[in-house]
Order: C-alpha cells, then sequence, then structure tokens
C-alpha cells in the first residue's frame, strides 16, 4: 500500500532511530539508490562497509560524510560483536556491501543476527539485488524460485548440486564468475541436456546489460564465439522433466558399451571420454563421483 506523502516526509524528517538499518546499494546504475537509503546512509552514526574504498566512491558522489568502519568477510565475528556493542549503546548504524542487497552472497547475516540476540533493532532498506532484477526480467517462472547463490567452484560438487535440482517447473538463480560459467554451462549441457533452456542476465542496470536467452547449447555457441566472457552475471534455469533429455551417466555409458561392443572397462571409458570431448582423467574422475554417489 502506497503511505501517504506528508505522511513519509514527516517520517524523513525525524532523527533516526538507533538500531542497524541494512541498506542496499546500486548493482552498477547510481540512479537505483533509493532517497530512503541517501537519508540513512547521510544520519547513520556510523555505515559498516564490506570495502570501505568502494563505499566511499558511493558516499563521494552523494556527498555523504558518515564514518565508515570494514566489515567483511574476514572480520566478520569480532567486528559484529564491536558494532553490536554499539548497537546496545543505542546507536544508529547503516550496513552496506559492495553492491547489491547486504546479506545476499554479501556479508551481513552474522551481524544481523547478533543484533537480534541484543535485542537491537533491525531495519531493511529495500533497494537493487541482482537476483531479482534477473528472475523479473528472465521470462521464467516468478511463481516459485529457488535463490541458490554461487554454485560449488569443484567441478564434482557443482555437478552434483546441478544434478540435485528438483525438476518441476521450478525457477533456479545462480550468481556465476565469468571465469568459470563456460565449465558450468558445460555441466548444465551434461546434466539437463542440449535443449535445456537458459537464461544468462549480463551487466545489469550497465551499459552494456544484456540477456541470453535460449537452449543451453546454443548459448555455449556463442558465448565460445567471443573473444571473452566478461562481467557479472546471473544463471538462471527452470528445468522439468518434461521435453529435458538427461544425458545418461558415464557409468551406464560405459556399461552398455562393455556389453554391446564387448569392450573392457578401460577402453569403453576412453571412449566415452571421446565422444564427450573430454580428457581420460576427467571421465575417470566423473565416473568415481557418480559411484561415490551411489554408496
Ligand atoms: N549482494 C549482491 C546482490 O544483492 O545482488 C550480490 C553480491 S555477490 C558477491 C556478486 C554476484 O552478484 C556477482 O558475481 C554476480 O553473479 C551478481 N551480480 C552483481 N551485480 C550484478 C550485475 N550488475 N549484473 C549481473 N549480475 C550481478
Amino acid at each position: 500500500m502506497v503511505t501517504d506523502a506528508s505522511q513519509t516526509k514527516e517520517r524523513a524528517t525525524q532523527p533516526l532511530a538507533p538500531g542497524l538499518y541494512l541498506v542496499a546499494t546500486p548493482i552498477g546504475n547510481l540512479e537505483d539508490i533509493t532517497l530512503r537509503a541517501l537519508r540513512i546512509l547521510e544520519s547513520a552514526d556510523l555505515i559498516a562497509c564490506e570495502d570501505t574504498r568502494q563505499t566511499q566512491k558511493l558516499l563521494n558522489h552523494f556527498g555523504i560524510q558518515t564514518p565508515t568502519v570494514s566489515y567483511h568477510m574476514h572480520n566478520e565475528g569480532p567486528r559484529a560483536e564491536e558494532l553490536t556493542s554499539r548497537l546496545k549503546q543505542d546507536a544508529r548504524i547503516a550496513l552496506v556491501s559492495d553492491a547489491g542487497t547486504p546479506g545476499i552472497s554479501d556479508p551481513g547475516v552474522e551481524l544481523v543476527a547478533a543484533a537480534i540476540a541484543a535485542g537491537a533493532a533491525v531495519f531493511p532498506v529495500p533497494g537493487a539485488n541482482a537476483a531479482i532484477s534477473a528472475l523479473i526480467a528472465s521470462g521464467l517462472s516468478t511463481d516459485s524460485f529457488v535463490f541458490h547463490g554461487f554454485l560449488p567452484a569443484k567441478a564434482g560438487q557443482r555437478r552434483t548440486a546441478l544434478e540435485e535440482l528438483p525438476r518441476n517447473g521450478m525457477t533456479h538463480v545462480f550468481y556465476e564468475a565469468p571465469h568459470r560459467i563456460a565449465e558450468t554451462l558445460g555441466d548444465i549441457e551434461a546434466v539437463f541436456g542440449a535443449e535445456q533452456h537458459i537464461v544468462l542476465a549480463r551487466e545489469l542496470t550497465k551499459l552494456h546489460e544484456e540477456f541470453l536467452r535460449g537452449p543451453v547449447s546454443g548459448l555455449r555457441s556463442q558465448l565460445a564465439s567471443r573473444a571473452a566472457i566478461r562481467g557479472e552475471m546471473v544463471l538462471l534455469l527452470a528445468p522439468d522433466t518434461a521435453g529435458n533429455t538427461q544425458r545418461q551417466s558415464i557409468a551406464a555409458e560405459v556399461a552398455a558399451l562393455m556389453q554391446s561392443e564387448g569392450l573392457d572397462e578401460k577402453d569403453a571409458l576412453k571412449r566415452v571420454a571421446r565422444e564427450r570431448g573430454i580428457g581420460k582423467s576427467e571421465a575417470y574422475r566423473e565416473l568415481q563421483r557418480e559411484q561415490s554417489r551411489k554408496r
């Protein structure tokens, strides 16, 4: 519901209540800062930042002079304690990450829990977020979606995470790094088949914002033809059982070749590796991973 404009104005002129303010900042376009975020950043006693130098650029742009302190994954525990003791003394602390919504694949969760445990008020100050921005423009279902953050960096764990996704049409949203996207798309094709529809949202809200939508095999060729894959990106897919031809496991392919062509296991594995365009040792690792999952 929209509040009355005079009420909003009245609240804006009142001093900030004590507590922890989780302030979203832009993910690329500075116009995406909200009026409320600016007011809170300006009136807080302190801004806890993932990277003080990064946030200082934003503060300079908007002429905000509030003192800053670092709060990042390497000092989250001890810093959360310090900030909580200030909250107990009725401080007004704003928490920001480098970009987007704090606490979403960014530091913040520990501080929020500590602040709540200490009886401090916690206020969300909503704004930009890459996952939701990508989701709403993806064309995929928004009725039911799961945000996973980053996929595991290790190849085997990533493949397992993808294999375990439910195939019920629900949308799955991932953050992904440009240096890993080619491998991840290869895994998606191996797990869900060449026709699996995916959406890749790059450089959201920035000058070169781009949405790539289509079967994973097509997107892989498109990206392979580029000199480099750059920029921040969100990957989305909504697998279902209909229409997705799932590739057989390596173990099943090896067994089939042993039976149909009389090959021994080593030669069958070599053949599967060649057909999949991967090395023998990678095929062997994958076979071991499949077997360990079955145990
Ligand atoms: N807290 C942030 C948020 O609310 O979106 C996310 C921080 S996480 C460390 C950074 C990841 O978010 C990037 O690797 C990328 O996957 C995604 N991301 C951030 N900004 C983006 C943008 N402008 N376009 C696409 N993806 C973005």
